[in-house]
């Protein structure tokens, strides 16, 4: 569903994403692990097209992004279209980014109003079915500021799935939460990979990566260092770097 080749990305005369190459199958749960500033983020980003490529294609359910085939010939889409693209894609960031001034249901209905042009009794209705899978269907009228990290994490997670994505993408959903709330946007996130989604997942909680995980990715300045199955990355890493990290998180 994803198939990333040889993706750099520089930032001026910052490279950092020196030539991704990965693939994740339909269905597939990957995590992406590495120290902070190796381009994690930026990778996810350029899944995306929130971040265009300095060089290297990007396919996404087999549209490559940012781009449209006709007549064998490749067009640069404007900024419109590449919305249309990434609405297949739903994101979910470290920090909530609820919308401050709508309700539960207002921020998880707006998208597929606005965007999608859904009926709104039809939106709301499939976000309350959303709100049940994340355990709030009785927060559906409070304000982001009246729920707790994790209760707004678990919104941000229905919100993206309400413009019914093919791939959700994860930057560190749980680091910025009390430890005691990082469990429940985890168990969301479990149900979801059960469901079939596929997730790229970026993050540190390793009991996670190995549990739900089909492949652990490690990221190290800009290149991808080490990737297989959680086991054999976890129990068997390879690579000196991956070791010194590993022995650092785990
Ligand atoms: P962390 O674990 O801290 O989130 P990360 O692996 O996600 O780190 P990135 O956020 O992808 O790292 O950043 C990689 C590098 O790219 C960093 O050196 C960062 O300063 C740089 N960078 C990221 N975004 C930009 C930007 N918009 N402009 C300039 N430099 C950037
Ligand atoms: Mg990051």
């Amino acid at each position: 569903l994803v198939v990333a080749e040889d993706v750099h990305k520089s930032f001026g005369r910052l490279e950092v994403l020196k030539g991704i190459d990965l693939e994740v199958k339909r269905g597939e749960v990957m995590c992406v692990v590495g120290p902070s500033g190796s381009g994690k983020s930026t990778f996810l980003r350029c899944i995306n097209h929130l971040e265009k490529l300095t060089a290297g294609r990007l396919w996404v359910n087999g549209e490559l992004m940012g781009y449209r085939q006709k007549r064998g010939r490749l067009y640069e889409l404007r900024d419109g279209e590449i919305a249309a693209q990434r609405s297949d894609i739903g994101m979910v960031f470290q920090r909530f980014n609820l919308f401050p001034h709508l309700t539960v249901l207002g921020n998880v209905t707006e998208a597929p109003v606005q965007v999608k042009r859904v009926p709104r009794a039809k939106a709301t209705a499939h976000a309350m079915e959303l709100l049940e899978r994340v355990g709030l269907p009785d927060k559906a009228h409070a304000y982001p500021e009246q729920l707790s990290g994790g209760q707004q994490q678990r919104v941000a997670i229905a919100r993206a799935l309400a413009m019914e994505p093919s791939l959700m993408l994860f930057d560190e959903p749980t680091s910025a939460l009390d430890p005691e709330l990082v469990g429940e946007v985890l168990d969301v996130m479990r149900d979801l990979a059960k469901g079939g989604m596929t997730m790229v997942v970026v993050t540190h909680e390793m009991g996670f990566a190995r549990e739900v995980g089909d492949s652990l990715v490690f990221m190290d300045g800009g290149v991808v260092v080490e990737a297989g199955t959680p086991d054999e990355v976890l129990s068997n890493p390879r690579h000196e770097r991956t070791q010194a990290f590993l022995s650092k998180v785990l």
